[in-house]
């Protein structure tokens, strides 16, 4: 087995482990990717909210989902306008920091402050900066061709960084890895939904980051460990409401309010990291793996307010993941200043409103750190829906 980056965990307690794992994901120097750094390996930095990861493991790179940090973004506040997430500037800082380093950056268009990071963050380095055109319209016949064509491009950046030529096989190999990948995240979902009490919200945000940034075949492993622990945990259900949380498509709320929501409700469902597990079916091989791996996207995806397709008005999933996760209620979040996420709150919220499911509003920024208020407005909701 290659080399392993993080191996704190090992021979850990469950509840140790959860906690030396939390200490990494918020760690914004991101230490494993450092020392993969230092021993020559090359890293992509794709920013939130779905990047095809396969291309870049096919050519030896480290893939690192650019997801913000819990810094204050003072290093970037300079190079935007006031009026923004807090994401894009601390997404930005933590690079011009050096607190990590790049070898390629890809951006996408999913909102006016995510295209035009890509040209900052191009000004800004000298490695490439680029933009995945991800389809406006997936329901056009040539949206599969035409996204094939996007990801060859990107490739051949991918080959320019790495010096490395990406064949069909090398590419065949890495979706199987991360076929294997999503299946046991959809276990680890599948596992909270049956059994909330097992996981709890900000258990499952923990693990799932990790995701973002670990070697996905470290990151395989550690799940294969985990699932197992998790199951044979024994801890007892409790009179709690089951809640969907949604919002955390692109900026990630702080775990600590996840462990507030947890606290009152049982997270049975989220959209927290939502790209890294945007397919939901293995991609099976069908063409040729970049036309598969398009295909995939297109044809066997989970929603995002940042993907269009009519075949999946959003409130429509929503209320899908709501009856799957067999849920009582949603949480329905947004990030500060996030126009897509904010806009599909009121339709969310219409249709909730449509099918009496009860909703909780609620706001956040990455770097929160105070949820007295929010527990209290919480606690009030379920009692509320509780003893009605
Ligand atoms: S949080 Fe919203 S506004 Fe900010 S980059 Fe993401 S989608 Fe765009």
């Amino acid at each position: 087995m290659s080399k392993r980056y993080f191996t704190e965990w090992e021979g850990k307690q469950l509840d140790q482990i959860f906690s030396i794992a939390r200490e990494l994901v918020e760690d914004p120097s991101y230490p494993t990717v450092a020392a993969w750094r230092a021993d020559g390996g090359k890293v992509l930095g794709h920013f939130q909210v779905y990047f095809p990861e396969e291309l870049a493991h096919a050519a030896g790179m480290l893939p690192v989902k650019i997801r913000g940090a819990q810094t204050e973004g003072m290093e970037s506040e300079s190079l935007f306008g006031s009026y923004l997430c807090s994401i894009i500037k601390t997404s930005l800082d933590i690079a011009l920091t050096k607190n990590i380093e790049l070898d390629l950056f890809v951006s996408h268009p999913i909102c006016d402050a995510a295209r035009n990071l890509a040209a900052i963050w191009g000004r800004n380095f000298d490695y490439k900066s680029q933009i995945l055109y991800l389809p406006q319209n997936a329901n056009s016949r040539h949206a599969v061709e035409y996204l094939s064509n996007e990801y060859r491009r990107l490739l051949r950046d991918i080959e320019a960084a790495t010096k490395v030529k990406v064949t069909d096989e090398a590419l065949r190999a890495s979706i199987g890895l991360y076929n294997k990948s999503r299946a046991l995240m959809r276990e680890l979902y599948a596992l909270r939904r049956e059994q909330p009490w097992l996981l709890s919200g900000d258990e499952c945000l923990i693990l799932i980051s990790l995701a973002g940034f670990l070697r996905r075949e470290e990151f395989n492993g550690l799940l294969e460990t985990l699932l197992p622990m998790i199951r044979s945990r024994s801890k007892r259900a409790q009179d709690k409401m089951r809640v969907v949380f949604e919002g955390g498509f692109c900026e990630v709320p702080p775990i600590d309010l996840l462990q507030t929501v947890s606290r009152s409700c049982y997270v049975v469902d989220d959209d927290l990291f939502i790209g890294l597990r945007f397919i939901v079916e293995d991609v099976t091989e069908k063409a040729d793996p970049v036309t598969d791996l398009a295909e995939a996207y297109l044809e066997k995806s989970s929603y995002s307010p940042v993907q269009h397709d009519l075949r999946k008005p959003k409130e429509k999933m929503l209320l899908e993941r709501v009856t799957m996760a067999n849920a009582e209620a949603v949480i329905l979040a947004s990030a500060k200043m996030c126009e897509p996420g904010l806009d599909e709150q009121v339709a969310y919220a219409k249709a909730l409103d449509e099918e009496k499911i009860p909703y909780f509003i609620s706001e956040f920024e990455e770097n929160q750190n105070t949820f007295d208020h929010l527990a209290i407005q919480l606690e009030t909701f379920v009692e509320n829906i509780m003893f009605d």
